[in-house]
């Protein structure tokens, strides 16, 4: 054992496993906490506890096993998380860092108090109240309207052409939130230790649009360096305001008039940031672990100049027991690497895998993603 210590992660998901797989490289004890037992980090250590992260009574148990405790995913008990930060055990991200960000009304309201660049916002209780701004200020269509909570991936955020659509939202409480005309989609990972805050290049996003789902991703983003810095800038200010330790991913939209606005921010190792294990010396994951000890950062290099990851969603009409069809592909191609996340049933746009491709020459690597994307399917072997 190199370090004293000892990391709990809540969520045992794909994430997970690649945060386990870097600790176990650099020799940090870590164990996780998951529901399902044959997910994705129970391939890579056997110290796997049972239960759910959004229990207190497990979180507690958990949690009181260890020295430092940090998440994967965001929808944990956060009641046990203040009891543990309370008992002395240290929690990055702070559950007070997770209250604000879990709700994304209250996320806004914390840009703005910060005087955070973001698209203009208003919360509603019920779809009644909702409705009845829209009708009153005669807002005009299309709307961008947010479930405040529980919403992942793209799910519970809707673009309402019509009165009929607005009136067919499930209830609940919602964020209308000002259309933006996007030009780029980027994301600036940021990562601190408590004393000193650095990130990666910004990055672009592209979204897969029947899925909403990062698709494909390219590092650096091709924007101008006065953007690229400017985006790091915001990025880190954030980072700074919410006083964190450890990962915050910083999802940014660049405007058709080169405005930049934050839209969210997930503090946790991030999908805009998984090529970093091939293309940065120190990647997001090492920088996650560090920042949550406390430890000082290795200067960090980017290898190569070009970076990008190609999501691997389930095809539609294939749910079973997953194959990757099309790996001779990735075998073929170099400077690709798979990330097969060892879930073993397929869905229709479930994250199965990556694949990191990077090159010093941005057209050779824009002709491997496009071939890849072509030939490379999740697919059920009773699909
Ligand atoms: P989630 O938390 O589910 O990822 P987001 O808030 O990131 O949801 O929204 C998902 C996608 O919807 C964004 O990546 C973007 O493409 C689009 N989107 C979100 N907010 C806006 C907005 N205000 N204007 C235009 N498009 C938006």
């Amino acid at each position: 054992m190199i370090f004293d210590v000892s990391v709990g992660i809540l969520g045992g998901g794909q994430l997970g496993k690649m945060l386990i797989q870097k600790a176990n490289q650099l020799g940090i004890p870590c164990s996780f906490l998951e529901s399902q037992k044959d997910c994705p980090a129970a391939g890579v250590t056997p110290n796997a506890f049972l239960g759910d992260i959004r229990s207190y009574d497990d979180v507690l148990a958990f949690g009181k096993n260890h020295t430092h405790i940090t998440v994967e995913i965001e929808n944990v008990n956060l009641d046990a998380l203040y009891q543990l930060e309370k008992d002395g055990i240290q929690v990055h991200p702070a559950p007070s860092v997770l209250e604000t960000i879990k709700n994304k009304g209250r996320q806004k309201d914390f840009y703005q108090k910060h005087h955070i660049p973001s698209a203009d916002y208003k919360v509603f209780g019920n779809k009644s109240e909702l409705i009845s701004f829209c009708n009153i200020n005669k807002i005009e269509f299309p709307l961008v309207i947010k479930a405040t909570e529980g919403g992942y991936d793209g799910k519970g955020v809707w673009v309402v052409q019509s009165e009929a659509d607005l009136n067919a939202l499930p209830e609940m409480e919602y964020l209308l939130e000002e259309k933006i005309e996007i030009q780029k989609e980027l994301s600036v990972i940021c990562y601190s230790n408590g004393k000193t805050i650095d990130c990666f290049e910004t990055v672009e996003m592209l979204f897969d649009p029947k899925a909403n789902l990062v698709d494909f991703l390219l590092h650096p983003a091709q924007i101008s360096e006065a953007i690229n810095t400017e985006a790091q800038n915001i990025a880190k200010q954030v980072c700074k305001n919410f006083g964190l330790q450890g990962l915050l991913a910083v999802e940014l939209f660049l405007t058709k008039d080169n405005t930049i606005l934050v839209n969210e921010v997930a503090p946790r190792p991030h999908n805009s940031a998984h090529h970093t294990i091939e293309s940065h010396s120190v990647s997001q994951y090492e920088a996650h672990l560090r920042g949550v000890l406390g430890l000082d950062f290795q200067p960090n290099k980017s290898n190569v100049n070009f970076a990008a990851m190609l999501n691997l969603l389930g095809e539609d009409n294939h749910d079973g027991k997953a194959t990757i069809q099309g790996v001779n592909f990735i075998e073929n191609s170099p400077g690709t690497q798979l990330h097969w996340y060892g879930k073993t049933q397929t869905k229709p746009k479930r994250k199965m895998g990556h694949i990191t491709m990077v090159s010093n020459n941005l057209s050779d690597l824009l002709s491997t993603s496009d071939n890849l994307k072509k030939n490379v399917k999740i697919i059920s072997t009773n699909g």
